[in-house]
């Protein structure tokens, strides 16, 4: 990718900027709260977020009439790169700045922007996702969570699964089914949810790495205003279908960062110990820093393909300045990162040996190889699975018959 003199200055002073403020009451932050932490440092880390914030780093994509910067896709590019590269916390409020606010922006009306947008970008307020339920998953047109109409609330009933940080989140974006006969992706309403209630009961779920990043969240006629309906009552499969494009947007370009430090972290490992003699392991070294390099080939071409020449709108994502590949191209790239990520946690154990079998101290205390090994058996999971992934590419990119559906 090509960047011009405007963008490296962007980049100066995004790194000076980064290099200045991760200090202080903030230095502790670096390296916190990633895959199987984040429960870490909670509290500093939302006061890291608003900081940034406060100084015009939040919502770099986001038209500025809806308190965005309107930062074009090479901006954007270097902001995620840049970020990671710092060392500087995963975001807090990503949800709600990068799934959330795009599709306000999208499908929202103007009264829900001017509502629920200002304090996404000030970070003011958490969002989660509620999609997911025990009998909803791949298979997302099974939601049975009902909402109906009350006078001018909507009351919600029923069960989400797996919802991450909902045990931090001031909001939730539900799917719910509002028309009461209706099947599958058919009267389903996309309801924008108040998570502090007594009406809702967050219930963590502890994972192998020891820690809770993901609840169940039950609803037992949790109210919200009739307002808070994004789209039509009834067309939420669209608007959640929308919410999902964005989410393998740009943004997984610092991911990618986040695994360039993790493999060189490894290679320094491996250098240290009998690793770097085993040429089978120096091999898989090689073939990991190979499959890295193509991803982001990859990734960038299929972002800059879908990001227009001028502006920073793409058609993955109308209209909410916030690139994302579309259709089967994000999901080769989901295919991509997932299957290289998992395979280097399972690298890095085999480059520890022996003793990565076994927890630094009881009762569980797990070094950052260990969780990012445990962690990465999620990766193929969340955001849709490989299988599910593969049915895309073969339907939508090859052609393929369409696989027998329910
Ligand atoms: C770490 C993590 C965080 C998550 N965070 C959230 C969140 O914040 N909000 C939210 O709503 N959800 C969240 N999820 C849920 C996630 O979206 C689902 O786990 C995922 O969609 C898979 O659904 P499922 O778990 O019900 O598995 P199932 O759909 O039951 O799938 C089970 C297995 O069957 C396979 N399978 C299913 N259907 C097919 C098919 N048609 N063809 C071939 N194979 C198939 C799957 O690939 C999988 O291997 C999270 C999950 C994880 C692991």
């Amino acid at each position: 990718m090509r960047f011009s003199p405007q963008d490296e200055e962007f980049r100066r002073r995004l790194r000076r900027w980064l290099a200045e403020n991760l200090t202080g009451r903030f230095a502790g932050l670096r390296g916190v709260g990633g895959p199987g932490r984040e429960h870490e440092a909670h509290a500093e880390r939302v006061a890291w977020n608003r900081h940034l914030a406060a100084a015009g780093w939040t919502c770099l994509g986001w038209p500025a009439e809806y308190g965005g910067h309107g930062a074009t896709f090479a901006q954007q590019v270097i902001f995620h790169e840049e970020y990671a590269r710092s060392g500087a916390p995963p975001r807090v409020g990503y949800m709600g700045e990068e799934l959330l606010g795009p599709t306000l922006i999208a499908l929202g009306t103007p009264e829900q922007r001017r509502r629920f947008l200002p304090p996404v970008a000030a970070v003011a307020e958490l969002w989660c996702q509620g999609y997911s339920e025990p009998g909803a998953g791949s298979d997302l047109a099974a939601v049975a969570t009902t909402a109906a109409l009350d006078g001018d609330e909507w009351v919600i009933t029923g069960q989400k699964v797996w919802t991450s940080l909902a045990q931090v989140a001031d909001w939730c974006f539900v799917l719910a089914r509002t028309d009461p006969g209706s099947r599958r992706s058919q009267g389903l309403s996309y309801l924008l949810v108040p998570m502090r209630q007594a009406a809702i009961t967050v219930r963590p779920i502890r994972q192998l790495t020891g820690t809770a990043e993901f609840n169940e969240v039950f609803f037992d006629d949790a109210r919200t205003g009739h307002e808070n309906v994004v789209g039509e009552a009834g067309d939420g499969w669209r608007v959640a279908q929308a919410t999902l494009a964005i989410e393998r947007g740009v943004a997984t370009l610092g991911q990618q960062v986040g695994f360039r430090r993790e493999l060189d972290a490894l290679v320094d490992l491996a250098r240290r110990g009998p690793a770097a003699a085993d040429p089978v392991l120096r091999d898989k070294l090689a073939r990991a820093w190979i499959g890295l390099e193509a991803m982001q080939a990859h990734a960038l071409a299929t972002l800059e393909n879908a990001a227009p020449r001028t502006g920073s709108f793409g058609p993955g994502s109308p209209g909410t300045g916030s690139p994302g590949a579309s259709g089967a191209e994000a999901s080769v790239t989901k295919l991509l990162w997932s299957r290289w990520h998992q395979a280097l946690g399972e690298l890095a154990m085999e480059v520890l040996g022996a003793p990565s079998m076994a927890a630094r101290g009881a009762p569980y205390d797990l070094d950052d190889w260990q969780r990012l090994f445990l962690f990465s058996r999620a990766d193929t999971i969340y955001g849709g699975s490989d299988e599910i992934q593969r049915n895309i590419i073969a339907e939508r990119a090859l052609g393929l018959p369409r696989q027998a559906r329910p």
